[in-house]
Order: C-alpha cells, then structure tokens, then sequence
C-alpha cells in the first residue's frame, strides 16, 4: 500500500520514489536492502509498474484491466523465479534473475491476486484524498480510506447539496 501512495496525490502527499532516501524505505519490504539507496534505474522501473498498478486497480471493470495486467506481465518478464519444494508440504517461488526489488512487487501482487484479496485494494472516494487502501470490510464496500478524514467532508457535502436541490430546504 506504502508503494501506491508513494505516487504524487491529494494535497499532502507527494512523490516518493524520486528521492532515493524516502523510496528506500518505501522499497524495504520488497527487498530493497536497508544499506542501500536504489538507484534512479530502480526507481524509474518502479515507477512504471506503480503506474501499471494504478491503471488496473482504477480501471471500472475487468475488461477495462486486461490492458494493464498484459503491460504487467511485460514489465515482469525480467524476473526469472525457480520453484522451491525444500520445505514439507510447500512450494515457493525463489527468484533467480532479474530486479529483486521489481520481483519482490510482482510476487507480492501475485499472491493478492492467487487468494483473491487484490480487489480489495481500492482508492479512496474523496477525490481530493485519492489514497489508496485496503478494503477490510466483509461486503467490500468501504470507499474511503478513513471515514473521519474523507468520509465526514463527501457526507457533508452530499447533505449540502441535497439540501439545495430541496427547494426551500
Ligand atoms: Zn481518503
């Protein structure tokens, strides 16, 4: 969630990938190691596939992300993983080649989409918030990243206008 709102959004947030010291912390739980500052190149690749990510999780309906998971799967094909049987009972994907960090991203949106949790990933209904979150109600209905923040100004406006639309309201 940390590598979406890293994006430039909403009055307070702005880019964080383009300073190697605040996109090194966004990159750490992706591999990025912590004596290490990434590079421009990293931080351009990742740059790219957040605006794939972007396009997908905004996209209004599937047939609308199909262009975005085959750029995915493009800016992916880099990364070269090996199946690993070593531990009982379990296969993991190691990888072998390619951007640790790029592959580290996509391991992770391929293990939101295998159990189905991708769509909750979603972004936040107040257009001037527009940060990026993570659905955990059971209907999969939230739309704002925090009710008191974004939800309280979209009620209110909502009322306001409902209120002018009343004639004599
Ligand atoms: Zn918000």
């Amino acid at each position: 969630m940390d590598l979406l709102n890293s994006r430039p959004h909403g009055p307070a947030c702005p880019e964080t990938l383009q300073d190697p010291e605040t996109a090194s912390a966004v990159l750490r739980p992706f591999g990025q190691p912590a004596a290490e500052r990434p590079s421009p190149q990293r931080m351009a690749k990742i740059r790219g596939l957040r605006t794939t990510l972007m396009d997908i999780i905004t996209a209004p309906d599937s047939a609308a992300a199909a262009p975005g998971w085959a750029r995915l799967a493009e800016r992916a094909s880099p990364v070269t993983l090996r199946q690993d049987f070593s531990e009982p009972g379990k296969v993991r994907l190691r990888q072998v080649g390619g951007d640790p960090v790029l592959g580290g991203i996509t391991l992770a949106v391929a293990e939101l989409v295998s159990d189905g949790t991708w769509p909750r990933i979603r972004i936040c209904a107040n257009e001037r918030c527009d940060h990026a979150f993570y659905d955990t109600t059971r209907s999969r209905t939230q739309r704002w990243h925090a009710y008191d923040t974004c939800g309280n100004k979209s009620n209110v406006a909502a009322y306001r206008a409902r209120k002018k639309a009343r004639p004599g309201g």
